[in-house]
């Protein structure tokens, strides 16, 4: 049976062998229909076995005992029909009010989404504000200079046409976004010549195998591509040729503007940036200003700011390489620098800038194109199956505990406060008494395969709040496993992992549009072996059942039977006409139809699907049923120039007509027409003489001038820029790292990197996959370089204490003991723990009332752990290994068959520390993402001292979210009509121009 992984964004597609006498999956392989993934997975895919047979599998819906508190760990069984009934009720009770702070108290908190569209439309059609995703702890510095540059939330390279593979740390190649299916990309384009060079502090496995590795100071890379940028456009080919690709940049880049904007100009000589404002506004001195501008970043300047001494020589070679490439270069600059530092966004807008001027940025074979090109998401438009018929209408309401008026610019909700703002009161009186609507608690919060506790910085605040039920009346995750963000919910609700759900994913790994249909195996199988469902809208629930998995379901059905039934049981609030089958009104809407219809919306998947299955009801289910993947269309290469038509009284773009008399031209060439908002959109650009339908920026061109950023009141980044002198870091602190080596004044200090990947971990779901844990075993060590270890006299196995330090509050937030490894693969003065190991738990099974057996909790992946807090305090000592833990209950009452093996577990678990919740919040003032790395002070570790420990004043974390809340950012004030560029979408769930509107008073 074909299904999709989900355990990581890319979306491989999988195949399920099922034993039809037994039915259980015997093993997942790829799909080799699936033309990402190619027929391939990583370890994770093919854990995915060990995942669903999970000893310590959650096998029914549980629920806080009554008269118990939030994590004391008493837990009753219960059934899906109660807790959609009492969820329902309190949804709809909510709902019910109907005014503006209604639609703010339900918020659903996606984790790794692996989906399309489905999850955003469950808050669009109760029209709440109220979606807060992971992604300002994930990626949303690196979206955010892809957002400045483009308008589009992330590029997306052609690796297997490149010449060069430019990559910032290890991810792509070894780990992270899209790896697998980029990592076989870069395999063919390295086959066929072409090089990789890898830019980390760290020896990752890409670094250790690339061309060139360049161990940068973290934080610093953005000095490193102005510096190419300055030698690309200084130098000459060896054929006396400019190397900057003057065709694609005076094309399709905004310099135009910004040669108009003499007030801007002005404001550059002011700043420093340059001399004089140029005598005329021509293309050439356009190129004379970019010559001044980056003339200061050069290879002296560079190697002292990325701490490259000794590395002259590779800055040679790198430029050699970058320019041998032509405009063949692809990258994806992502996680790692961009959401580890404060600007980190200005690294993914600086690195992009030296790829366009060598016309790599055109979104040609073997460069870089952008995400919307090539991604499909129809997860959310199944609409026609349902009695509305269409997609629920713009929300108009607008949440400030998902986007504070501190943070009009976050790419991303800010998500990784949520805990402090709903617990910061003098926050929320001061905005209330300037006339924001500001919640003060949530009536509902619902974590999707998400665990905030451990995953977010400042775990300790997130149990508080949990805890505290007049902040979060009501919760509940749906999860496949257990995890520590559970243990403190109402109810934790089992739902599918990958070949136990229907979702529609597509990612953007390659210049195609591809589609994968993850789907319930057991079920398609037991289906097709002629078994039906009694009740067809709860058909994935009863399969799994049925085949003995367990009470395990699926979020597609659970919503629609929860919206449709229980929320709107007679549609008096608006919502149950988008989750009621138009098929079967009075009854929710099936998978089938829901699929079939959103399916329908590819044109070639269609028209394929209605050949292969005459005269079926579901033409598009069924083709995606039988195969899992689609590839809508291939080769998708330069879309920014496709032409625009105009037949002499309509202009033709993006699938809409537009009337002559309704579209004006301004001065650049730009075709601009009134929305029905009433605001100006820009449908295309006139370059030479053609129209054509451009980048998704407003200008319709890749905006090296972000002229908006001067409206928004930050000026002084409207163009890739970085600090070239002591006094400009103090002005320019917003795109300085927390991590600079500026703040290390003492031997013991160190930048801890902290945001790579493992390879074989997965967020957390992967904590009980037998077959990963024995790989990774929580083992959490951390590196440090051998001369820093030499220097203090550390050994490798040695316990240290790591003091966690902020540089803008100054405040100490506690420390973890970890183990450390000295090695030559971190560089000196640059500490690395990856913040994706560390797992732990508080108690090794649960009695529940009336079931004969106990419920086994991480038992091959979590150390059982003590805690205590005080509200001030919080600490955890490790008590029991992972061995002892599973040694002292050998066996397993459910699938048994599947777990014959537990008595060769032989990892404790024991060497990995939770530091996410030692680290404190660094919302970044721009780009609003957590900036994860932290400033460490190390020493040795005391005689009482154990490697797991870890001690933490959440006090102080609370000071210095409030720190960088306050001391860096620009916040909305009377002057702001709005409350974000309306053109930048708020992600997921679509915000009325109402919603935009915003009045603060003074006060
Ligand atoms: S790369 Fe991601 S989606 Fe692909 S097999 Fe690995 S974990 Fe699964």
């Amino acid at each position: 049976m074909p299904c999709v992984c989900s355990n990581c964004e890319a979306g491989c597609g999988l195949t399920a062998w099922v034993d039809k006498k037994t039915m259980t999956v015997r093993k997942y392989m790829g799909n080799p229909l699936h033309s990402g993934s190619r027929g391939r997975n990583c370890a994770k895919g093919y854990a995915v076995e060990s995942q669903m047979y999970d000893p310590d599998r959650i096998p029914f819906p549980i629920k806080r005992a009554p008269g118990s508190k939030r994590g004391e760990g008493k837990w009753i069984r219960t059934t899906w029909d109660e807790a959609l009934e009492t969820i329902g009720k309190k949804m709809h009770d909510t709902l019910k009010v109907g005014d503006e702070m209604s639609k703010k108290l339900i918020m659903y908190h996606v984790g790794r989404p692996n989906e399309n569209g489905f999850s955003g439309r469950v808050p669009h059609t109760m029209g709440l504000d109220g979606f807060d995703s992971h992604t300002n702890i994930c990626s949303a510095g690196a979206r955010q200079g892809s957002i400045q540059w483009a308008n589009d939330d992330r590029n997306s390279p052609d690796w297997a046409n490149a010449k060069l593979i430019f990559l910032q740390s290890s991810h792509a190649a070894d780990a992270g976004h899209y790896f697998q299916q980029s990592a076989g990309l870069i395999a063919d384009a390295r086959k066929k010549g072409a090089k990789m060079v890898v830019l980390d502090p760290r020896l990752s496995n890409s670094a250790g195998i690339a061309d060139l590795w360049l161990p940068v100071w973290p934080g610093t890379e953005t000095a490193l591509y102005l510096y190419l940028a300055n030698r690309v456009l200084h130098e000459k080919s060896i054929n006396g040729d400019d190397l900057v690709d003057h065709d694609f940049v005076k094309n399709w880049i905004n310099w135009d503007r910004l040669m108009a904007n003499k007030e801007y100009l002005q404001f550059m000589v002011l700043k420093g940036y340059i001399s004089k404002v140029p005598e005329n506004d021509s293309y050439e001195s356009f190129i004379e200003v970019m010559r001044e501008l980056y003339a200061p970043y050069t290879k002296e300047f560079v190697v002292k700011e990325c701490k490259l001494e000794g590395y002259e020589y590779k800055l040679d070679e790198l430029f050699d390489i970058f320019i041998d490439a032509g405009s063949r270069i692809a990258t994806y600059l992502w996680r790692a620098g961009p959401i580890a530092h404060r600007g980190g966004w200005m690294i993914t807008r600086a690195g992009f800038l030296p790829l366009a001027l060598r016309g790599a940025m055109r979104g040609d074979i073997g460069g870089v194109s952008w995400h919307h090109w090539h991604e499909i998401s129809v997860g959310g438009k199944g609409d026609k199956a349902t009695v509305a018929g269409k997609k629920p209408p713009k929300v108009d309401v607008w949440n400030e505990l998902a986007w504070p008026p501190e943070y009009p610019l976050s790419t991303y909700e800010m998500s990784m406060i949520l805990p402090h703002l709903l617990m910061d009161e003098e926050w929320q009186n001061k905005w209330r008494a300037k006339g924001l609507n500001v919640p003060t608690k949530l009536s509902v919060w619902i974590p999707r395969m998400y665990n905030p506790v451990w995953i977010n910085p400042d775990g300790f605040r997130w149990i508080e709040c949990l805890k505290d039920e007049s902040k979060m009346e009501l919760t509940f995750n749906l999860s496949p496993t257990w995890s520590e963000t559970n243990w403190y919910c109402d109810y934790v609700l089992p739902v599918g992992l990958a070949g136990e759900r229907h979702d529609q994913q597509s990612a953007p790994t390659k210049p195609e549009r591809w589609t994968a249909f993850r789907q319930p195996v057991l079920r398609v199988a037991m289906e097709k072996m002629g078994w039906k469902p009694k009740v067809e809208h709860r058909g994935t629930l009863e399969a799994h059942m049925k085949a003995g998995l367990g009470e395990i379901w699926e979020e597609n059905e659970f919503f629609a039977e929860l919206l449709c039934t229980y929320v709107d049981p007679d549609g008096s609030l608006g919502v149950r006409k988008y989750w009621e089958s138009a098929k079967t009104p009075g009854k929710p809407v099936t998978v089938k139809e829901y699929y079939n219809a959103a399916f329908e919306l590819l044109p070639n998947l269609r028209k394929a699907a209605h050949a292969a299955y005459p005269g079926s009801e579901y033409p598009c289910y069924e083709f995606m049923r039988d195969r899992g993947a689609w590839t809508e269309k291939t080769d998708i290469y330069k879309p920014q120039e496709e032409e625009l038509e105009f037949d002499g009284t309509y202009y033709h773009a993006h699938g809409h007509k537009y009337h002559t008399d309704d579209v004006t031209k301004d001065e650049f060439g730009v075709l601009w027409i009134v929305d029905h908002e009433g605001r100006m959109r820009s449908i295309g650009v006139d370059i030479e003489g053609k129209l054509h339908e451009g980048f998704h920026t407003p200008d319709k061109k890749l905006d090296l001038f972000c002229e908006w950023l001067i409206d928004w009141k930050w000026p002084e980044y409207a163009l890739p820029i970085y600090p070239r002198n002591e006094r400009e870091y103090d002005k320019m602190i917003h795109i300085v790292s927390q991590v600079h080596h500026r703040y290390m004044k003492a031997d013991n200090e160190y930048a801890l990197n902290t945001v790579y990947r493992l390879p074989y971990n997965i967020h957390t779901r992967s904590v009980n996959s037998k077959h990963l844990m024995e790989i990774s075993q929580n083992h959490n060590p951390i590196w440090i370089s051998t001369e820093d270890a030499k220097k203090h006299g550390i050994k490798r196995g040695d316990a240290i204490k790591v003091r966690i330090v902020d540089t803008v509050s100054n405040l100490e937030s506690g420390y973890f003991i970890a183990m450390a490894v000295p090695t030559e693969a971190t560089m000196p003065g640059v500490l690395a723990c990856s913040h994706h190991a560390g797992r732990w738990k508080l108690k090794n099974a649960v009695d529940i009332p009336g079931f004969d057996h106990k419920l086994g909790i991480m038992g091959v992946g979590a150390p059982l752990y003590e805690m205590t807090m005080d509200g001030k305090v919080g600490t955890l000592k490790p008590k029991e290994g992972i061995d002892k833990g599973v040694k002292s209950r050998p066996d397993t009452w459910q699938f048994k068959e599947f777990n014959k093996d537990l008595d060769n577990i032989w990892w404790d678990g024991l060497s990995g520390s939770w530091q996410n919740a030692v680290a404190p919040v660094h919302p970044d003032p721009i780009a609003g993402n957590h900036a994860w790395h932290q400033k460490v002070i190390i020493e040795k570790a005391g005689k009482d001292d154990k490697i797991g420990d870890i001690y933490v004043n959440y006090e102080n974390n609370f000071k210095t979210y409030k720190a960088w809340r306050d001391d860096l950012t620009r916040p909305l004030d009377s002057s702001d009509k709005e409350r974000r560029p309306f053109w930048i979408k708020r992600p997921v769930v679509p915000l009325s121009k109402k919603a935009y509107e915003v009045d603060i008073k003074d006060i």
